[in-house]
């Protein structure tokens, strides 16, 4: 045996498997030509935030676009920061916004697929057969410096204006013995195996982000820890295992990574495998007072993805403005294809924002307006009531008190070729359609200026002579044109326009009258449907209240 095997057996005695065995038992998946294979591995240390979703969009996207595979892996080495339910927050979070995953974690309990187990914790045998690998090699050597010593180490380099860190004659256990390693052990002091790395900062390294384009960097000289002291891996070590032996094609995860790809290209050569293709997403970020930042997830409520259920937003609105914020020219094809899923949508990489698209509450809601506005009356009572039973019970109540009712309110403007486009969450429901229901109708009989109580009453008079709830759109307008030249309103708007001084206004102003009298608004969708559905009763009785209080 030499000093490197001695050494090998002496740090990790109970590893008896090589790195062969872990090769053939996670073969080459067999895809077809140009099938990416992607993945999203969160930490489990907080709730699904918007990052995370994004991510797993354009992960998602990447592989449904090439035929591929996505796949879902816990990273859960830094048990301090782990946060209960963190796994079932983020794994079912994606489920309700349709992200679909193919492999991996599929519940807070629940892994599937055959690169498994898809959670680093139950992995680490597999990291230090690797680890013992490279130690056999020569590659890799136990360090037994303690947190001060390095804090001391990194305070002499910033005295002296050197970079820090573990690197050259600053990487006191680099040239360490078997021997001397094994009295350190046997003394029972704690140790990490570090890398021993045989970059330079002189020489560079080039590597072509899928997303943002060729990035050249200074080789990584440091002997960064692999293996902590508890026989866990540092993230960059588990990455390459994983990535490698999971069998990802390409690595699509935050931008803050980005300075750790020489590390990863390192290690991936090291170890002897194929690196696979990066890419680095530039954060969502926010205005703030004038300048872009970060989303934050202390500041910014939208970073947590619970802020859009709370609000009522659709899952699928939600995806379909990320899809604008990932692909620049996602609106175009949503345009030429305005009923097609997403998912059809030819997802390049190369189409998405280098430095951070900004977050866009506005866009948000338009988008959400149109998805909404393509729901059916009966999708809007499921959606509209699941999300009240958890937000607002109250309405909830009030909104299944009588289904059927409910229903024809919901269905005004919309089970029609061209629907109205008015809600983009369901928050604002409860005012939009207040008037419909009595406990919530609030009234308010101001009218515009140019109409007179006496006018608007007059009109109201006459107006409930004629009113027959079974009329339609037509005639119901009609009867309105008709009663107009008797108070002194032109039937037509045209007529009104040509000779404005001859009329007090026009047939409009006089259905605004009506719209005020039963619903205490100026705009609402269409009237006569609104007052087929509010029902001649209540339709006269709002009447009569607003005859009385004008
Ligand atoms: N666990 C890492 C994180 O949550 C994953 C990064 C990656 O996708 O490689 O940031």
């Amino acid at each position: 045996m030499n000093n490197n095997d001695k050494m090998a057996e002496l740090l990790l005695p109970s590893i008896n498997k090589t790195p062969d065995y872990y090769e053939s038992l996670y073969p080459e998946r067999n895809l077809k030509e140009g099938a990416r294979v992607t993945r999203i591995a969160p930490s489990p240390t907080g709730y699904l935030h918007l990052g995370t979703l994004f991510a797993a969009l354009v992960n998602r996207i990447t592989a449904t676009s090439s035929g591929g595979i996505f796949y879902t892996r816990i990273e859960d080495t830094d048990k301090k920061r782990e946060i209960e339910g963190g796994i079932a927050d983020i794994i079912d979070g994606l489920g309700r916004f349709g992200i679909a995953i193919d492999e991996g974690f599929t519940g807070a309990d629940e892994q599937s697929g055959n690169y498994g187990p898809y959670k680093q914790s139950q992995r680490a045998e597999i990291y230090q057969t690797y680890v013992k690998e490279l130690i056999r090699q020569g590659l890799a050597y136990p360090c037994f410096c303690t947190a001060e010593e390095l804090d001391e180490v990194r305070k002499i380099q910033e005295d002296r204006k050197i970079r820090t860190g573990y690197h050259g004659e600053w990487a006191k256990h680099r040239n360490i013995t078997f021997d001397e390693a094994k009295e350190l052990i046997d003394s029972g002091k704690p140790y990490v195996i570090r890398l021993k790395s045989p970059g330079s900062e002189e020489n560079t390294v080039v590597f072509d982000d899928c997303i943002k384009g060729k990035i050249e960097m200074p080789e990584n000289d440091e002997d960064f820890v692999i293996l902590k002291s508890d026989g866990i891996p540092t993230y960059h070590f588990a990455h390459a295992v994983d990535d490698h032996l999971m069998r990802t094609t390409h690595v699509l995860r935050g931008d803050e990574w980005i300075s750790s790809v020489p590390k990863h290209i390192q290690l991936f050569k090291l170890l002897g495998f194929r690196p696979p293709e990066y890419g680095h997403i530039a954060p969502i970020m926010k205005l703030d007072g004038g300048a872009k930042r970060k989303i934050s997830k202390r500041k910014d409520p939208e970073a947590a993805v619970h802020f859009f259920a709370e609000e009522g937003y659709d899952s699928e609105s939600v995806i379909e403005y990320l899809m604008t914020v990932a692909a620049s020219d996602f609106e175009d094809w949503r345009k030429a294809n305005p009923d097609k899923s997403y998912k059809d949508f030819k997802f390049n990489l190369k189409k998405m924002s280098v430095s951070g698209a900004l977050f866009d509450s506005d866009k948000l809601n338009n988008v959400a307006k149109t998805v909404v506005s393509g729901f059916d009356s009966a999708c809007v009572y499921d959606k509209l009531t699941n999300w009240a039973k958890e937000f607002d019970p109250e309405f909830c109540a009030v909104l299944t008190e009588n289904p059927e009712y409910t229903r024809a309110v919901l269905s005004i403007d919309r089970d029609v070729p061209k629907p109205r486009k008015d809600i983009a969450k369901w928050n604002e429901a409860k005012d939009y359609f207040s008037y419909f229901f009595d406990s919530l109708y609030k009234k308010d009989f101001s009218l515009p200026e140019n109409i007179s109580p006496a006018d608007a009453k007059l009109f109201l008079q006459k107006y409930k002579e004629v009113y027959d709830p079974s009329d339609d759109r037509q005639l119901w307008f009609d009867k309105i044109k008709a009663i107009a030249p008797e108070i002194g309103f032109a039937s037509e708007t045209k007529e009104y326009k040509a000779e404005p001084d001859k009329f007090k206004g026009h047939a409009g102003d006089l259905s605004t009258v009506l719209r005020i009298a039963v619903t205490g608004r100026r705009n609402t969708p269409d009237l006569c449907s609104i007052m087929r559905v509010l029902g001649k009763e209540r339709c006269i009785s709002r009447i009569d209240e607003a005859l009385n209080s004008l």
